[in-house]
């Protein structure tokens, strides 16, 4: 496995300087100054957090429906949580996952059940799932540490980009130490379509699209509207079928711009391999 190969390499002082080495060459001969790496799902298992709150939630929800003898069509708290899930994913297409989203799916599954938004179980379960912004700390990806350090070493201009907000970004980066591994953090506008966050970013930042590698995992997200102003891609596309050139859907290849890595872990033998 490519990412143990990063783990490896990253242990012995000699196989860092020449990862840092190679990965300056190939920067250097791409072009490439700056790097944003984004967060959420690339660096971190944030829907593992997701996961275990909307479990909780779940079971909270069922046992109030059931103890109140609501006359209900989930089976099971595994249902209620998938239902809170569903309404989070269809959400967040329109406003983004942020904490309003997030409570407005619990209120929305308990009425679902029956309860109303003034329940006091209802609340309990309002507050398990704001935790998700204070408390929970999302697990770091293995290699992601090694992945960072990697590129930093290599000189490049290693930036955070993600689209959470300032206040959240900041608990998760201290909450998994880390914090401090990039010269930047940009927090996206997420009241804006995608491509706009980044037109209107490349700018403030001063920074030139073309000199720019984006990693992330999201293609439509953190890869397509980057690359589409001139950027270099490396998606993160986990088990995720598609194939990046016939992607893009307005005929547009960027094959020769985007490379792809299984997990973050990879990301660096991805680009000393394209
Ligand atoms: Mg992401």
């Amino acid at each position: 496995m490519a990412a143990e190969r990063v783990l490896r390499w990253y242990e012995d002082l000699r196989g860092r300087e020449l990862m840092g080495f190679e990965l300056k060459e190939k920067f250097s001969a791409w072009g490439v100054t700056d790097c944003f790496c984004d967060f959420d799902d690339s660096l971190v298992g944030t829907k593992g957090v997701f996961g275990v709150a909307t479990s909780d939630v779940g079971q909270i929800l069922f046992n109030r429906a059931r103890a109140l003898g609501r006359e209900i069509s989930f089976a099971s708290a595994e249902e209620v949580a998938r239902e809170c899930l569903k309404y989070i994913h269809g959400l967040r297409s329109q406003f983004s996952v942020d904490r309003p989203v997030t409570l407005l799916s619990v209120l929305l599954t308990a009425r679902h059940l029956g309860l109303g938004d003034k329940d006091e179980e209802v609340g309990r379960a309002s507050d398990r799932m704001a935790r998700v912004y204070g408390e929970d700390i999302p697990d770091v990806f293995p290699g992601a540490r090694e992945t960072v350090a990697a590129l930093r070493d290599s000189g490049i201009n290693l930036v955070l980009a993600t689209h959470a907000s300032p206040e959240w970004t900041r608990i998760k980066l201290g909450g998994t130490g880390l914090a401090g591994c990039f010269k930047g953090v940009v927090c996206f506008d997420v009241r804006q379509p995608k491509a706009n966050q980044w037109r209107s970013h490349f700018p403030i930042l001063e920074r030139d699209p073309t000199r720019v590698l984006v990693i992330g995992d999201n293609y439509w997200g953190d890869i397509f509207p980057a690359v589409s102003l001139g950027a270099r891609g490396a998606w993160i596309n986990g088990d995720q079928a598609f194939s990046v050139d016939s992607s893009t859907g307005d005929g547009r290849d960027f094959s020769d711009r985007v490379i792809t890595a299984h997990s973050v872990g990879d990301v660096v033998e991805a680009i000393l391999r394209a």
